[in-house]
C-alpha cells in the first residue's frame, strides 16, 4: 500500500538536506524545489505516487523497551517496505539490514499531532511554516503525522480541499485533514457529505471565536452538529464567545491597552469556559460526540469534567503551550517577546498550565496536539499598535513531545505508556486510523522513535527546524531527547541530523464513525423511549 517513491532518475538523489540557516536565509528555494519534486508527479497520496517505486531500506531496532499505550516490553522491531514486520525479542537479520542500537532507550510509535496549521491564511499573512518546513520540524522532534485544517474559500468546502491538496504536495511525512465549516447552505452540506464519503475526511471544526470571518452562530452550529451525527463525523469545536471577545477588546483599546497584553485581558478565561459549556451542552442536545479543542484554561477543563462525569462523549484536546506556558512573558516589555506567545485562546495565567497538566493525567483531557501556527517576528509586528492585528499563533510541532515527556513524564504525573498514549495511540483511535497508526504492531505502518530518557534536550529558535525566528521554549532545558525518528519506513531523523524529502508524504484518509460514536444509537432509542410522548388522546370532548 505504500505508495511514496523518491522521485525520478533525475530527482531521486536529490535529497533536501535540511539544515535550520539554509532554511531561515532562502526558504523560497527550498520551496520552489519542493515544487519541482511535486510537479515532476508525486507527493499526493493516493493521487500522485503511483510511480516510480522506491527501495525503502529494511531496519532493525534492537534491544529497546517498546512501549504501547496498552504494554511494555523488552523487543526487537523489525521494519521492511514501510511496515512494521515483526515486534519480538532477538530477531536475526542479514547482514545488509540497517541495524540501529536502542539498548536502554524506549522505541515508540511516532508521534500523531492532530492539530496544526501549516500555509495557513490567516490575519492578513500565511504561516511562516508550510507542509515541508512545518513537518520537517515536527519530524526531528518525533511526531511523523499531523492532521491540519482545510479551510474553505468563501465558504466552499471543495474549493478548500482542492486548495489543501496542493499545499500538501510537498509533504515529507504522512498527513489528514479535518475542514472548517464557516457557513451553511445545501451545498456546504452536500459537500461535508462528499468530503466523508470520498476524501477521506472524518472531523469537522466550528469557531465559536473569530467574528466577522470564521465565527458560526449556535443555529449554524446546530445545523452542522446534526450533519456530523448522520455521517458519523466528529464535531470539533474552538470554544470562546466570539461576540464577547469584541466586546473585550473595544474595551481593552478605550482603556489604552493597545499591547500584546491586550490580547489575553480581552479574552478571559470565562469567555472560553462559557463557549465549552455551550457547545458541550448543544452536543448533548444533538446527542453527538464533541471534540473541544486547545483547552487553555481550567474553566473549559471544569466543564468537559463535569460532561464527561454525566457520560457525555466529550474528548478534551490540550496544546502544548497551554501544558508547559503561563502568559507571564506577554507581560514583557519588549514586543516580539511579548508578541510571539499571543495565540486564542491565549495562554493563561499560572495556574491554569497545572489545572491542564492534572487533568490529562486523570484522563478529563484524552490527547495532546499543538496548533503549531506560526508566525515570524516581522509577521507578529503587524500588530504593534494593536494587539488585535497580532497575527494568533505559536510554535509546538517539534517541541510537543518533549514538553510532554518533560512536563508530564518525568515530573512523574504520567506513565511511559500514558506518554504513548497522550501523544500518538488516543489520536489514531480517535480518528479511526489505529493500529495503522499510533502503534509498534506487526502490520502498522513504520512510524517509529527512540527516546532516551536519561539524555537532556535544550529548545532554541536557533537550533530549531521551523522556519520562525522565534521559539516560545527558546531557552528551556529538559529531559527526553527523541534520537531517531523514522516515517515510512525512512530513518529522517539520527545523529542531530534530519533527511527528508518533499514530496514522501502520503495522505492518510480517515473513516467515519470511529469509537466516540458508538452507543449513540441505543442513546437515541432511550431518548424517544424517555419523551412519554406523543400522548395518545381521543378528539372527544368530554
Ligand atoms: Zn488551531
Amino acid at each position: 500500500m505504500d505508495s511514496t517513491p523518491s522521485g525520478s532518475s533525475a530527482t531521486r538523489s536529490a535529497r533536501v538536506f535540511l539544515l535550520p540557516m539554509f532554511l531561515l536565509l532562502i526558504p523560497s528555494l527550498v520551496l520552489s524545489d519542493a515544487v519541482q519534486f511535486c510537479d515532476a508527479g508525486y507527493g499526493y497520496g493516493d493521487f500522485a505516487c503511483q510511480n516510480s517505486p522506491v527501495s525503502l531500506p529494511r531496519i532493525l531496532l534492537r534491544g529497546g523497551t517498546v512501549v504501547n499505550a496498552h504494554h511494555m516490553e523488552m523487543a526487537d522491531v523489525y521494519i521492511q517496505d514501510g511496515i512494521i514486520v515483526a515486534v519480538k525479542p532477538n530477531i536475526v537479520v542479514d547482514d545488509d539490514v540497517t541495524v540501529i542500537d536502542a539498548t536502554g532507550k524506549f522505541v515508540m510509535p511516532g508521534g500523531i499531532d492532530p492539530h496544526a496549521h501549516l500555509a495557513m491564511d490567516f490575519m492578513g499573512t500565511q504561516t511562516i511554516d508550510d507542509f515541508f518546513s512545518g513537518q520537517a520540524a515536527a519530524l526531528a522532534g518525533g511526531t511523523t503525522m499531523h492532521m491540519d485544517f482545510v479551510l474553505p474559500i468563501n465558504g466552499n468546502l471543495s474549493a478548500g480541499f482542492e486548495a489543501y491538496k496542493e499545499k500538501a504536495k510537498i509533504s515529507c511525512m504522512d498527513y489528514g485533514f479535518h475542514m472548517a465549516v464557516t457557513k451553511w447552505d445545501d451545498e456546504v452540506s452536500h459537500d461535508m457529505e462528499v468530503m466523508v464519503k470520498e476524501n477521506g475526511i472524518n472531523s469537522f471544526k466550528f469557531f465559536l471565536a473569530y467574528k466577522g470571518s470564521f465565527m458560526v452562530s449556535d443555529e449554524l452550529f446546530l445545523e452542522g452538529l446534526k450533519k456530523c451525527k448522520s455521517l458519523g463525523a466528529l464535531a470539533m469545536v474552538h470554544a470562546e464567545n466570539g461576540d464577547a471577545i469584541v466586546e473585550g477588546q473595544k474595551r481593552m483599546i478605550e482603556l489604552g491597552i493597545t499591547g500584546p497584553e491586550g490580547h489575553p485581558l480581552s479574552r478571559p478565561p470565562v469567555l472560553e469556559g462559557e463557549a465549552t459549556a455551550r457547545a458541550i451542552r448543544l452536543a448533548g442536545f444533538v446527542n453527538t460526540p464533541l471534540y473541544v479543542v486547545h483547552v487553555m484554561s481550567s474553566d473549559a477543563m471544569e466543564e468537559i469534567a463535569k460532561a464527561r462525569k454525566s457520560g457525555q462523549k466529550v474528548i478534551g484536546e490540550v496544546v502544548s503551550a497551554g501544558l508547559a506556558l503561563d502568559d507571564t512573558k506577554v507581560w514583557d516589555p519588549d514586543f516580539i517577546t511579548a508578541a510571539k506567545f499571543v495565540m486564542s485562546p491565549p495562554v493563561r495565567a499560572p495556574g491554569h498550565d497545572k489545572a491542564l497538566q492534572g487533568a490529562l493525567s486523570t484522563g478529563i483531557l484524552q490527547l495532546v496536539a499543538t496548533d503549531h501556527c506560526t508566525f515570524n517576528s516581522t509577521q507578529k509586528a503587524f500588530g504593534i499598535d494593536d494587539f488585535r492585528k497580532i497575527p494568533n499563533g505559536v510554535n509546538g510541532l517539534e517541541e510537543r513531545m518533549h514538553v510532554v515527556w518533560d512536563t508530564m513524564v518525568e515530573s512523574g504525573k504520567i506513565s511511559v505508556t500514558d506518554f504513548v498514549r497522550v501523544t500518538s495511540t488516543e489520536c489514531a483511535k480517535i480518528f479511526n486510523i489505529y493500529p495503522k497508526k499510533g502503534a509498534i504492531l506487526a502490520g502498522s505502518d513504520a512510524d517509529v522513535i527512540i527516546l532516551d530518557p536519561k539524555a537532556s534536550v535544550k529548545i532554541t529558535a536557533a537550533t530549531h527546524h521551523s522556519r520562525s525566528d522565534t521559539n516560545v521554549y527558546d531557552g528551556r532545558t529538559g529531559k527526553g531527547k527523541i534520537l531517531v525518528t523514522i516515517a515510512g519506513g525512512r530513518i529522517v531523523w539520527q545523529n542531530g541530523e534530519l533527511k527528508v524529502t518533499p514530496g514522501t508524504g502520503k495522505y492518510i484518509k480517515m473513516q467515519p464513525f470511529g469509537y466516540a460514536f458508538e452507543g449513540i444509537d441505543r442513546k437515541d432509542a432511550e431518548y424517544l423511549k424517555s419523551l412519554g410522548a406523543p400522548v395518545k388522546r381521543s378528539r372527544a370532548l368530554s
